[in-house]
């Protein structure tokens, strides 16, 4: 049950009577659990199938078959393109429902920034070289520690470089700059595209949501990508933020807490949160 009341007060400011409302919340708690349920078990019963034909397919594009003839490549790579971006899909609808269930476990590791963010530069720079577009790594705030979850910290950044990589004009770079503010490192990514729509912001983090439905076809988004990224940097303590001008470009930056780190290696909080 959900219980909510208050108390009426005379003019004496005596609370007199009470007044309330009991609500039944059995059945949404059930039919919250289900969906979870639901959500884990398809995308663990696509993924393992999913797993294996991507496989598959990534050998025969490797040349496992032998010479194949021109059209019959065409075709084994754009399946193995297609099912690397169906097992991205249920990633991030995995990454959703733990998130909002509670779910997610973060295992933390004293985090050197500039190496963090050069591996997921380097990860990510064959993907933006399919839109013609390069990464500039601006700062070298050498020996900044924060305290992350790796693999989670790397899904972060590569959202950001992968939007501003797809949403970046042909032959323009990305920059990419690490920088300390107070007791906060920030990571930024700037981009010199579109920019985000005024009218569209306050949706930007939303699940599923595009400000071009279009772009699920011609990018390759979904519009969880964002909604995921705020969810991971608040679980790491951290804060997500963008600036953005209409026809000029968009920085999106993530700050966390510098953490300093002690002889023993043993990281100490420079500030408590
Ligand atoms: P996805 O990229 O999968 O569509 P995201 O949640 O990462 O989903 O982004 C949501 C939407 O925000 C994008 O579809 C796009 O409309 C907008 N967006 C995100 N990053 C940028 C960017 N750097 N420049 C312009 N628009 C962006």
């Amino acid at each position: 049950f959900n219980a909510r009341g208050m108390a009426i007060r005379s003019e004496q400011g005596v609370a007199v009577r009470m007044a309330g409302a009991l609500t039944d919340i059995t059945e949404r708690y059930k039919a919250e659990q289900m969906k979870s349920e639901f959500v884990s078990i398809v995308s663990h019963e696509l993924r393992t199938p999913l797993t294996s034909i991507s496989g598959s397919l990534r050998l025969a594009c490797g040349g496992v078959l032998g010479d194949l003839p021109p059209k019959a490549k065409n075709l084994l790579e754009t399946a193995y393109k297609n099912s690397l971006r169906l097992g991205a899909l249920i990633d991030d609808l995995l990454d959703m429902e733990k998130l909002s269930a509670g779910k997610m476990q973060m295992h933390f590791e004293v985090t050197e920034v500039l190496s963090a963010v050069e591996l997921a530069v380097e990860t990510n720079r064959s993907y933006a070289e399919q839109w013609g577009v390069g990464f500039d790594i601006q700062a070298q705030l050498e020996h900044a520690f924060v305290r992350t979850d790796p693999a989670r910290f790397q899904q972060i950044l590569a959202n950001f470089l992968s939007n501003a990589a797809k949403y970046s004009p042909k032959s323009c770079n990305v920059d990419v700059t690490v920088a300390r503010i107070g007791s906060m490192i920030r990571i930024s990514v700037r981009d010199y595209g579109p920019g985000i729509p005024m009218e569209f912001r306050e949706r930007l983090f939303q699940k599923f949501s595009q400000a071009d439905s279009s772009d699920t076809r011609e990018k390759g988004g979904t519009g969880l990508g964002l909604a995921i990224t705020k969810d991971l940097v608040e679980g790491m303590g951290g804060k997500l933020g963008f600036e953005s001008e209409v026809g000029k470009g968009s920085c999106f930056y993530v700050e966390l807490p510098e953490i300093t780190v002690t002889a023993q290696n043993q990281p100490t909080l420079t500030e408590q949160s």
